[in-house]
């Protein structure tokens, strides 16, 4: 492999210089720090990176209000470094773990608590500790669930056993999940890949997965006894179709493609087996599938505290936000950042980055009693690793229509560029957006 593949390295450093720029701006746009003295109640639930990114802009443009983030977790997780972790690429699980006590900007409470009912015409939230915490605005910023539990017969003690791998639970399980993809990858066998048929975070972390395991077999010389089957429980593997198409032609090279299946939802595991379940979301017709290796991917639903209100949710049980503005429909004291957001795709630590400045300007807009004047285009992004050293840099919007904003990467492009990005530059970017910087 060349070193930069594609790119030349004066054209790579050019790129380099370039990224800089694109980690520390709202891509293609700038958006005027709005400012107020106003000594509002803001409550911010959820401190991933939605939570804290707009926690340290609203601190820092709202030197008096009232700020509070209310979250149990004690621990933060840099989730995209897990893709790293479980294909074998990071060998620390620290290199994803920070106590959220560093990260929670001076001025803001913390209460470390649940949230377990939004009263919104009451402008109240109870938590499990039975605290009622009043609030003037809220943000919403708590994530999805991992529905493991609809998967019957999977016990998530057992991943990193017989085979058994998921990328999404936690730090230990992308580790548990590279010993069973490096224990599969000394013999060979057949490698059983899922995808949920929900909305996903990272809907590009099963194909890096897939990518990966075939890179694996091949680095340790088993592809010839192998086989590598995607099992999809939509019609599509990726929503963003000439993505998919680039995918689908690189797994030809790699014998993936003639094993892709449509229409096969993961429902249950036998580990003793090392069977799969899998039915027709159509017909209910179940199949069932011999696996070496196997990547879970769960469904991924909204957190009951927002599944269960209706005045809150949408059909689909996620925030009900109006996709530019990101102010819920029903109630404009409240705001929505991140994965919770029932927005056309965009479940991505790149869509926090674009959009937490304007769901701060669009909040202070409100809380001035002018109405928000800036939208969101949907943006996300994903690393898309192909091999060990390579990956693809796709950008698009919420239309699903490609939108690269870095010079000379061409976005279905396999480049050193992209993959170095993921492995070296998108955690202290990551880190920059969630200090409120980028
Ligand atoms: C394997 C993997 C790979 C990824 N790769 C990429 C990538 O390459 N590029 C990219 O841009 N993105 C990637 N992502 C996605 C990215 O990490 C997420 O989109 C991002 O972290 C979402 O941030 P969030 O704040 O919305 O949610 P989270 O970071 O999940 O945080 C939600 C927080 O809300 C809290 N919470 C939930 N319910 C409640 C409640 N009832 N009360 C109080 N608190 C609550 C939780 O405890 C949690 O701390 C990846 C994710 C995974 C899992």
């Amino acid at each position: 492999m060349k070193p930069f593949n594609n790119l030349n390295r004066r054209d790579f450093l050019k790129v380099l210089a370039a990224s800089g720029l694109a980690t520390t701006l709202p891509s293609g746009m700038t958006i005027a720090a709005e400012q107020s003295d106003s000594k509002a109640r803001i409550v911010i639930i959820g401190c991933g990176l939605a939570g804290l990114a707009s926690a340290h802009r609203l601190r820092r443009q709202l030197p008096n209000a009232e700020i509070t983030i209310i979250d149990g977790k004690w621990e933060h997780n840099y989730q995209p470094g897990y893709t790293l972790i479980a294909t074998g690429v990071w060998n620390d699980t620290n290199k994803v773990k920070t106590a959220n006590a560093k990260l929670i900007p001076n001025g803001v409470k913390w209460i470390q608590e649940a949230v377990t009912e939004i009263q919104p015409d009451n402008k109240v939230v109870l938590t499990n500790a039975n605290n009622k915490v009043p609030y003037d605005y809220l943000i919403v910023a708590t994530g999805l669930r991992l529905g493991y539990d609809k998967i019957e017969g999977l016990d998530l003690l057992a991943f990193g056993q017989k085979g058994l791998g998921s990328v999404y639970h936690s730090p230990e399980t992308a580790m548990a999940t590279w010993h069973a993809m490096d224990e599969f990858r000394k013999k060979g066998g057949r490698a059983v890949m899922t995808l949920a048929g929900t909305d996903m975070k990272c809907a590009g972390a099963p194909l890096k997965m897939t990518f990966m395991v075939a890179d694996r077999i091949r680095q340790a010389g088993t592809t010839s006894g192998s086989q590598i089957d995607f099992f999809a429980a939509k019609t599509a593997i990726f929503s963003v179709k000439p993505v998919a198409d680039k995918v689908l032609e690189l797994w030809k090279t790699l014998d993936v493609a003639p094993n892709v299946h449509y229409q096969k939802e993961l429902i249950g595991v036998n580990m003793d087996s090392q069977t799969a379940i899998f039915r027709q979301p159509e017909t209910g017709e179940q199949s069932t599938e011999h696996y070496d290796f196997i990547h879970i991917v769960p469904p991924m639903f909204a957190p009951d505290v927002i599944l269960n209100n209706n005045e809150l949710a949408n059909e689909k049980g996620w925030l009900n936000v109006n996709a530019e503005t990101l102010q819920h429909t029903k109630y404009p004291n409240i705001f929505g950042l991140g994965d919770i957001n029932g927005t056309p795709r965009g479940k991505t630590a790149a869509t926090v980055k674009k959009s937490a400045p304007i769901v701060v300007h669009n909040l202070i807009r409100t809380i001035n009693g002018q109405t928000p004047d800036v939208a969101f285009d949907g943006y996300t992004s994903c690393p898309m690793l192909v091999r060990e050293g390579e990956a693809m840099l796709v950008e698009f919007n919420g239309k699903g229509e490609l939108t690269p904003t870095l010079p000379l990467v061409n976005p279905l492009q396999p480049s050193y560029f992209a993959w170095y990005l993921e492995d070296v530059m998108l955690k202290p970017a990551y880190m920059t957006v969630l200090r409120g910087h980028a």
